[in-house]
């Protein structure tokens, strides 16, 4: 299996995975530059994968859809045009000879699913706008408590897996990271490995899981080190659960 990031629009990211079975496109928000990829690498399309109904993830669908060979496979939404499959949480979608656990994580849309490849030896996420490296989607649709347990619900597969984000948002996420936990080592040792990646123009991506959660202040919800410095932004003296923590650090880094 190979998986390439075609870039679209000025940050988003269509990933195209390639197996002896086919290929199949994720979040296919512009169709041009995958109709350009797939004529330069003589490759043919098999199905594509929707994470949720935003412009940027379907725009290119459409258009598409003239010349795959197999389906349109997206979330539980009528609203998205030219969907041939709805995918649920619990069902496994197939696709060029993998299988794709459905995992439904509302919170940025209410219609948000994620793909995971479970394979042991390198598990993989395809989470669109809901978990980004070192931060989080904006919450649009849903409430702040859906998007903590859809990232919790993240946070619980294992170590290993690497994520696929819809976006290169990497570096300024670690810049909100780095303000809300000054003390982090793991940030400024990570901001170092991903300024030379895109100083070559490489995607940041993947991450995995395991730097999530050393990282991303959106899975960091019950560290220590966070809930003070919410506190002290903040809070005050007041107690809050996890999920309250969530919510008030969405909201700092939505002003940023
Ligand atoms: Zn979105």
């Amino acid at each position: 299996m190979n998986i390439q990031s075609i870039k679209a629009y000025s940050d988003n990211y269509i990933w195209l995975i390639t197996t002896n079975e086919g290929n199949l496109v994720i979040d296919p928000g512009e169709a041009l530059p995958v109709i350009n990829y797939i004529q330069q690498y003589s490759l043919g399309l098999t199905d594509i994968l929707i994470t949720h109904h935003h412009y940027d993830h379907v725009g290119g669908v459409i258009e598409l859809k003239k010349d795959i060979t197999g389906k349109v496979i997206g979330p539980q939404n009528d609203q998205i045009e030219g969907l041939d499959e709805q995918a649920i949480q619990g069902m496994v979608v197939e696709s060029c000879g993998l299988k794709f656990d459905v995992i439904e994580i509302p919170g940025h849309t209410l219609d948000h699913i994620a793909y995971y490849l479970a394979d042991p030896r390198q598990p993989r996420l395809f989470c669109g706008d809901t978990l980004f490296s070192g931060g989080c989607g904006r919450v649009f649709e849903g409430t702040h408590k859906q998007m903590y347990q859809s990232l919790e619900k993240l946070k619980a597969l294992p170590d290993n897996t690497l994520v696929y984000s819809a976006h290169e948002y990497t570096l300024a996420n670690l810049k909100f990271a780095q303000e809300v936990e000054v003390n982090n080592f793991h940030i400024s040792e990570y901001i170092e490995v991903c300024q030379k990646k895109v100083e070559l123009d490489l995607p940041t991506l993947p991450s995995s899981i395991a730097i999530e959660k050393k990282v991303n202040p959106f899975m960091r919800c019950s560290e220590a080190s966070l809930r003070q410095s919410i506190s002290q932004k903040m809070l005050g003296s007041k107690k809050a659960s996890d999920s309250e923590i969530f919510a008030y650090l969405r909201e700092w880094k939505d002003s940023f």
